[in-house]
């Protein structure tokens, strides 16, 4: 085993996982902390896969301070990555005191995953959410451990405004829901690859105390450009609905949670471009390919062509067709409709 002992909170996650994933694939010795309680299929699936991989799985919660103190220490935990979910993210100032207290930490990655939280400025509910990651942030600063912030912007995947997880989810095959007129752009980053640039700033003395932003240059695309290219891999042309700015704000005034804080999110990165409305002007910002120029990032190209893989995988009967003459034409002039959008609670 090489590098840091490693402790992943939240590695049955979504995010979690491609942590998981990457550490164990780097050979360090990943230690999982995993909530005791019966689990699902798929969490006891995933845990397994992981254990098979080498993780070494510690029972536990971050909502337990002391029991967190004992986990860090008996372990000889160095760095910690958490990624906890949206609604847990302020049990995090309970292993923020815990990490203080053992005193052994070299580096705390916390949830994070995103945006940058002190510069975005979401309409509510992803406000709250946003609030409370800052919260995390100022604990950190103020116990003085060394930390490093993941603002690896966009999942690379169909960016679904009413979705947490995206990437579970299939580009559309019917009609595409186009965010204002389509053109703002923001960085698409593939799961695995935000696992991958995650481990490497953990070894890097130069993420210490820094942000880390995602901005391969490659995975810079607005939503036209992101249709386009899916219509490319099906072989056919879609109708594009295009779906407000009000749409979006009714749908986050709504306030059903988790869709109602994706909703305002969708709204600050493909109406008021919060992934592209800033420069990186301060002290503590750093940006992930120019720390690692050689190293290569997945292309939203490659993600579309694992997308159509399973598409073709789940239903052999999909047939992907040569676009049409009548096709090619719709490409350069998509049918466009505006389209009210209701969040339901349901
Ligand atoms: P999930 O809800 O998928 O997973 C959360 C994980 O945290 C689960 O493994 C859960 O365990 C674990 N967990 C929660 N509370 C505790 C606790 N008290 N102690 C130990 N483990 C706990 O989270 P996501 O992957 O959706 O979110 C992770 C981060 O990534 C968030 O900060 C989110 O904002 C961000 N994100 C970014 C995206 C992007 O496109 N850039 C997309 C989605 C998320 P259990 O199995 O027991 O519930």
């Amino acid at each position: 085993m090489t590098g840091h002992r490693t402790l992943i909170v939240g590695s049955t996650g979504f995010i979690g996982r491609f942590l998981a994933e990457a550490s164990l694939g780097s050979g360090r010795s990943t230690f999982l902390l995993v909530r005791p309680g019966p689990a699902s299929p798929s969490k006891a699936h995933t845990i397994a896969s992981l254990e098979e991989k080498g993780a070494i799985v510690i029972p536990g919660s971050i909502g337990d301070q002391d029991a967190m103190e004992k986990v860090l220490k008996e372990h000889e935990i160095e760095v910690v990555i958490s990624a906890v979910g949206g609604v847990s993210v302020l049990d995090q100032l309970i292993l923020v005191d815990a990490i203080k207290s053992a005193g052994t930490i070299k580096r705390f990655f916390p949830s994070e995953f995103g945006h940058d939280i002190d510069r975005a400025d979401p309409v509510e509910p992803g406000l709250t959410m946003y609030n409370q990651k800052r919260q995390v942030r100022r604990a950190i600063e103020a116990a003085g451990i060394p930390y490093t912030y993941i603002c690896c912007n966009s999942i690379a995947a169909w960016p679904y405004h009413d979705n947490t997880h995206p990437a579970d989810v299939l580009p559309p095959l019917d009609c595409f829901h186009i965010y204002g007129d389509g053109s703002i752009k923001a960085y698409f980053v593939a799961g695995t690859d935000i696992g991958k640039f995650t481990i490497k700033c953990m070894d890097d003395e130069r993420t210490v105390n820094k942000s880390v932003h995602f901005q391969p240059q490659s995975n810079l695309l607005n939503m036209n450009e992101l249709a386009s290219l899916w219509e490319k891999k099906i072989g056919r042309t879609l109708p594009r609905v295009t779906i407000t700015e009000d749409d979006l704000l009714v749908a986050a005034k709504e306030m059903c949670i988790p869709g109602s804080i994706v909703a305002s999110l969708t709204h600050d990165i493909f109406i008021k471009g919060c992934q592209v409305n800033y420069s990186l002007d301060r002290d503590t910002d750093t940006e992930v390919t120019s720390l690692f120029p050689d190293a290569s990032f997945q292309t939203i190209d490659e993600c579309f062509d694992n997308f159509l893989a399973r598409i073709i995988d789940a239903d052999p009967v999909v047939v992907v067709d040569e676009p049409t003459t009548e096709d090619t034409i719709g490409a350069s002039n998509p049918e466009r409709k505006a389209f009210a959008i209701t969040a339901s609670c349901s």
